[in-house]
């Protein structure tokens, strides 16, 4: 493996900033002996909810299992039919499709999030859902959707797992629709030391069911009330989280500095992720659109800097959706976007002289080029 003088991510360095914390958090859980559904994630699904401005927050194992339980609580039957963006990561569809129904795609706008305009022809009478995914931790078009979604007595799912803290008018993601999924992977701007996932709502009714999809379908020690999945958030993940939790805020505004002086600094060379009306991004990818990028992607990797692209082939041409029938003409703005998508490295210990690099290794690809 290839050793970056700037690379994508800096995880471990991260940690160490809150290594007492952290292990702190890890002794108090390892001495209670109390390891799954236990007081920890009792309080971080408190601090969660209110953090996202939601009633409640409900703790699973991961991003694709809080969309996959979520989608099964709306009893969804063969024959129905989701609505979500095919540029995504292959979560957002492929629950749809475990949860029994087909996944529909809807092109997106120039700014990598699914076109409401484009929404409502996709939608007939098999139609139950509609799953917008917050990319990169830009906030979709909620208010356009959920007028959509109204007309039509749809339920719509935020696919969040790219936005905790983002928002829109004001009113952050996982507050909009009647319900949200959030991902702890560890590349999330919250992440477990490991996996996990969260899902906020109003709806008590909702949380109550994941109450028991999460643990076996459990409604108690004896009683088992439909067959489920084991998908619960541990006690350690929970304490760990909260510990991060705390420095979400300031973490946030340190990527969005960062992006802010990147947009500055880019501007000349590519076309750089510029906040629209109303928007808060939480830039947990940093993504500019490059003329000629695989060439610059490989002179970056070459010369130190490690870019990647976030998603190279979007859901509805991977193999997994073959069965579904689309092609590469169906969607256009998304064909356009993938071919010139670059997503850059931006965290929290990223500091301006490493900033500085990644802008110096793509303008001089252009001055060569
Ligand atoms: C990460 C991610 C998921 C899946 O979350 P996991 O925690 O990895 O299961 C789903 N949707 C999007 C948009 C994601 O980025």
């Amino acid at each position: 493996m290839p050793t970056y003088t700037v690379p994508y991510a800096a995880l471990a360095a991260e940690a160490s900033l809150l290594k007492a914390e952290l292990m702190g958090a890890f002794e108090t859980v390892l001495d209670s002996g109390h390891y799954v559904l236990g007081p920890q994630l009792k309080a971080f699904e408190g601090e969660f909810a209110e953090f996202c401005q939601t009633k409640f927050a409900s703790g699973v194992a991961s991003g694709t299992s809080a969309l996959h339980l979520v989608l099964l609580g709306l009893d969804i039957n063969d024959g129905d039919e989701v609505i979500t963006a095919p540029n995504s990561f292959v979560a957002s569809a492929a629950t749809i499709a475990l949860a029994g129904a087909k996944p529909v795609f809807v092109d997106i706008c120039p700014d990598g999030n699914m076109d409401p305009q484009k929404l409502e022809d996709a939608i007939n009478r098999r139609t139950r859902a509609i799953i917008p995914v917050h990319l990169t931790g830009r906030p979709a078009k909620m208010a356009a959707i959920l007028e959509i979604a109204r007309r039509h007595g749809l339920f719509v799912l935020e696919d969040a797992a790219q936005a905790l803290g983002a928002s829109l008018d004001g009113k952050v993601v996982g507050s909009w629709g009647h319900a949200a999924a959030f991902s702890l992977h560890p590349l999330k701007n919250l992440h477990a030391i490991g996996d996990g996932g969260m899902v906020t709502s109003q709806d008590p009714d909702l949380i109550a069911l994941l109450a028991k999809s999460r643990n076996h379908g459990l409604a108690n020690r004896e009683q088992c009330d439909f067959w489920s999945f084991n998908s619960r958030l541990d006690e350690m993940q929970a304490a760990l989280l909260r510990v991060q939790l705390r420095h979400l805020y300031d973490w946030t505004e340190a990527r969005r500095s960062l992006a802010m002086r990147y947009n500055d600094l880019l501007r000349p060379y590519v076309e750089v992720p510029d906040e629209g009306p109303g928007e808060r991004c939480v830039y947990q990818t940093y993504v500019v659109k490059a003329e000629r990028r695989d060439d610059l992607k490989q002179y970056m990797n070459e010369h130190g800097v490690e870019a990647l692209i976030h998603y190279a082939t979007p859901i509805h041409l991977q193999p997994a959706a073959k069965n579904l029938g689309y092609t590469s003409t169906d969607f256009p703005e998304t064909m356009k976007h993938v071919g010139k998508i670059l997503s850059l490295p931006l965290y929290p210990t990223l500091t301006h002289e490493q900033q500085d690099r990644v802008v110096e290794t793509i303008a001089s690809f252009y001055a060569k080029n």
